[in-house]
């Protein structure tokens, strides 16, 4: 019987019921991890239904933001950043916490051999994953995050509330102030994008990738899992690189703790990843 699922708006590209059932699978729990459509306005019902038949969700865009007045607990951290992709329903209770800062974290520590205290980063992106990865890793002691979004506005909201890290330094600017950019990847550990460019064939860059120069000492780390010109263009210029396929898989193993008390089997959970066929 389905007791978790994930959903969003699309979400038929989704490959979290074949990674999560692995999991569920591996420790002989079956497959109960299921997959539904929800769009903006169906939120406050899917709410009360997961309420009284489920025990764990997983929430994608647009929701991540939007659940949080439905819930009776948040995690702090996701309360801070806003943005909250797992609940835990116990007794009718639904408690909201956001993984996706731990999947990034864990991400770029098996893909680059880099420490995260003392780092630079630069977000490309200002939307919902970086609000709460951006919190997480201030908490583990990066030195500096830098945001560069379309609609600056968004980055500065980031930004007044990242300020609050006394030691942090933190800009914004727009991902076409091409000078900036090339002012902050001098001084940049890790570049993070997290748009949503890239997702759809004949999406443009994020930016200006002639930015991208051999002799930077960047670490590039796109949160999409599929083919993108930033990935491209990074792996012909042999830049370090990783693509968002870790971070899934560690934000859903996060997930999947947090719902069972059992330690999530990473390799399973990374078959059922790669062998998951989006619907
Ligand atoms: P979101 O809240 O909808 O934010 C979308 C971001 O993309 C915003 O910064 C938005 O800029 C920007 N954007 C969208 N269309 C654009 C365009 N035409 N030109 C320039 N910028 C554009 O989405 P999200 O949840 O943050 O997700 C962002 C990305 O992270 C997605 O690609 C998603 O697949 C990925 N993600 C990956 C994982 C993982 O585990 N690998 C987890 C979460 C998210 P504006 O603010 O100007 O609109």
């Amino acid at each position: 019987m389905i007791k978790y699922m994930v959903i969003g708006d699309p979400i038929a590209h989704s490959r979290s019921p074949g990674m999560q059932n692995a999991a569920f699978e591996f420790h002989g729990l079956g497959s109960p991890y299921g997959i539904r459509h929800v769009r903006p306005d169906e939120l406050g019902g899917f709410i009360e239904f997961a309420r009284a038949n489920l025990k764990g969700v997983n929430l994608t865009v647009p929701h991540k933001a939007a659940v949080i007045p439905y819930l009776d607990t948040v995690d702090p951290a996701a309360e801070a950043a806003g943005s909250v992709n797992t609940l835990i329903i116990e007794n009718g209770r639904i408690h909201g916490a956001s993984t996706d800062g731990y999947g990034l974290e864990h991400a770029l520590l098996e893909n680059f051999s880099r420490p995260l205290a003392g780092a630079g980063v630069t977000f490309i992106g200002a939307g919902g994953a970086a609000h709460a990865t951006a919190f997480h890793l201030a908490a583990l002691g990066v030195k500096a995050i830098r945001i560069a979004n379309r609609t600056v506005a968004k980055a500065d909201e980031i930004a007044e509330k990242l300020r609050l890290h006394p030691a942090l330094f933190v800009e914004t600017a727009r991902p076409d102030d091409s000078a900036t950019l090339a002012r902050w990847f001098a001084d940049t550990d890790f570049l993070i994008q997290a748009t949503s460019l890239g997702l759809k064939a004949g999406d443009p860059a994020p930016f200006d990738l002639a930015l991208l120069k051999p002799e930077l000492k960047l670490c590039i780390f796109d949160t999409i899992y599929k083919p993108t010109p930033l990935l491209a263009k990074a792996r012909e210029l042999r830049l370090p690189v990783a693509d968002g396929a870790a971070m899934l898989i560690h934000q859903g193993a996060k997930s999947f703790e947090l719902w069972t008390g059992l330690s999530a089997p990473l390799d399973a959970m990374r078959r059922g990843f790669l062998e998951a066929q989006p619907c």
